[in-house]
């Protein structure tokens, strides 16, 4: 089983690891990398931690490490996993093991040692990561991985439906690697992925947001909703009314899958594949509130009012309960909000929209302004292609952003040339909620273009107002 050479991958072992091996071997235990790096080394791509699988136990090899004088954290012990440091690298060194019984399909009841390697390959869950490699026996490859690796095919280890029932979040580790390698899913493994989907509801919600992180990553969720619909649907309950859901307008040529699929891809279009995490969430979640918004007229015709509140509430509930860090839901829930707002190219339309995406998303209403018009973008070439011609006056929304920056855009009160103090001192009142109330005030009137943003226009402003009050 073992194979030879190995002399044509690109990367080899970084010398921290080799060290590992060669201590683990000269106390008469084995050693193997595993995983992926392996899977990654074969595939030339960029180096990757490093997992070693021995047959010493746990305590043992700490102890033979340690004599090394190697540091090791002792980080999961229960399954029989240390961290090695050495050059300021860390190793996870994991014992041969196998899992025991799934009964919550979550976590094994029990892990097992055990003394071959092939066996803990078993227990991996794709044959591109169950893979072994040893600089001197070369590729221990079990289940065809490299194989796979070539045709670009996720395929389980073993019968896929138990391997998916045992452990739920598997699904979801497909698709990943799925995305992320630009792979197809082996028929059979696919057919497993849909019969088993349900099995995320058993999956903390965390362990699920970084998942759909992981894919939203790869630019490629829009290949994932075509492909593996069934589990991206069940990772996200609230994504299944879209499937489908016939929108009723001559506006739109697709249902509200078809739709978000097409946005998500025109996304990584526009930005040439580098699209921020939270463009992607917005993108797949801009339209969320469709299903549950929709309103007929008396033409038969196909309304959403409100969609985007709704979306934003339902995209906060979603990456509120994964966990996922409030910057991030803030800015993709921002986009959510305001993707339908009309907006024209004028400066008045553009500060506006500043305006009000720094008040949802503070802090970050320029680089949102630049993202909301690339989601606009590809909202708009997602629809009928009459509505393509839009694309052109984004473009010139744009260019007024950047002109906007290029004078120091005013999108909050900390922008305006004059301050609290000034106003206390102005109006002779003292500090409290009267003065936030008027700085908006000013801030709204320069944001429409009333008043110019320096220190003579706004005492002007505030004077003129106070009078206007008396
Ligand atoms: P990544 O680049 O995402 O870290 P990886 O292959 O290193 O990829 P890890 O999640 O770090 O993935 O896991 C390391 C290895 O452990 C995997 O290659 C796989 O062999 C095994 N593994 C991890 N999670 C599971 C799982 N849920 N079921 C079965 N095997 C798993
Ligand atoms: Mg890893």
């Amino acid at each position: 089983m073992i194979k030879p050479a190995f002399e044509d991958v690109a990367y080899q072992p970084p010398a921290y690891a080799l060290r590992v091996l060669e201590v683990l071997e000269q106390s008469g235990y084995e050693a193997w990398i595993v995983g992926g790096w392996v899977r990654d080394a074969l595939c030339g791509a960029p180096c990757h931690d490093v997992d070693i699988t021995t047959s010493a136990l746990w305590e043992d090899c700490a102890r033979v490490l340690r004599a090394a004088g190697i540091t090791v954290h002792e980080t999961g012990t229960a399954h029989g996993t240390v961290t090695a440091v050495l050059e300021g690298q860390a190793v996870e060194v994991t014992t041969y093991r196998v899992e025991g019984t799934y009964s919550d399909h979550r976590h094994p009841d029990e892990v097992h040692f055990v003394r071959d390697v092939r066996e803990d390959l078993a227990r991996r869950d794709f044959t591109i990561n169950a893979m072994a490699y040893h600089p001197e026996h070369g590729l221990l490859d079990p289940y065809d991985g490299r194989r796979d690796l070539a045709a670009g095919i996720i395929r389980a280890v073993g019968d896929p439906r138990r391997r998916f029932a045992e452990d739920g979040l598997r699904v979801l580790r497909a698709v990943r690697f799925a995305c992320r390698m630009g792979f197809s899913i082996e028929e059979e493994t696919h057919v497993a992925l849909k019969e088993c989907a349900h099995g995320l509801e058993d999956i903390a919600q965390e362990r699920i947001g970084q998942e759909i992180c992981g894919i939203l990553e790869t630019g490629r969720i829009g290949w994932a909703l075509h492909h593996e619909p069934d589990v991206i649907c069940s990772a996200i309950p609230e994504l299944t009314d879209m499937l489908g859901f016939d929108q009723r307008s001559t506006w739109h040529a697709y249902d509200v899958m078809e739709h978000t699929i097409h946005v998500c891809n025109a996304v990584e279009v526009f930005t040439a594949g580098v699209a921020s995490l939270h463009l992607r969430w917005a993108a797949l979640l801009h339209d969320i509130g469709k299903p549950a918004t929709l309103s007929i007229d008396e033409n038969g015709f196909g309304h959403f009012y409100g969609h985007p509140l709704l979306g934003s509430i339902m995209g906060k509930r979603i990456m509120g309960r994964m966990g996922l860090p409030t910057s991030l839901t803030d800015r993709a829930c921002a986009l959510v909000r305001y993707h339908d707002n009309p907006v024209r190219p004028t400066t008045r339309s553009m500060r506006r929209m500043l305006a009000l995406l720094e008040e949802a998303a503070p802090g970050h209403a320029l680089s949102l302004a630049h993202e909301m018009i690339i989601l606009k973008r590809a909202d708009a070439v997602s629809k009928q292609p009459k509505c393509a011609w839009y694309a052109v006056e984004l473009d010139k929304m744009d260019t007024i952003i950047w002109e906007e920056r290029r004078q120091g855009a005013v999108v909050r009160v900390s922008d305006l040339a004059i301050g609290g103090r000034d106003v206390i001192a102005e109006l002779g009142i003292g500090p409290g909620p009267m003065v936030g109330m008027v700085l908006s005030q000013l801030l709204q009137a320069v944001v429409d273009g009333e008043v110019a943003n320096t220190r003579e226009a706004l005492l002007t402003e505030l004077w003129r107002s106070a009078q206007e009050h008396e």
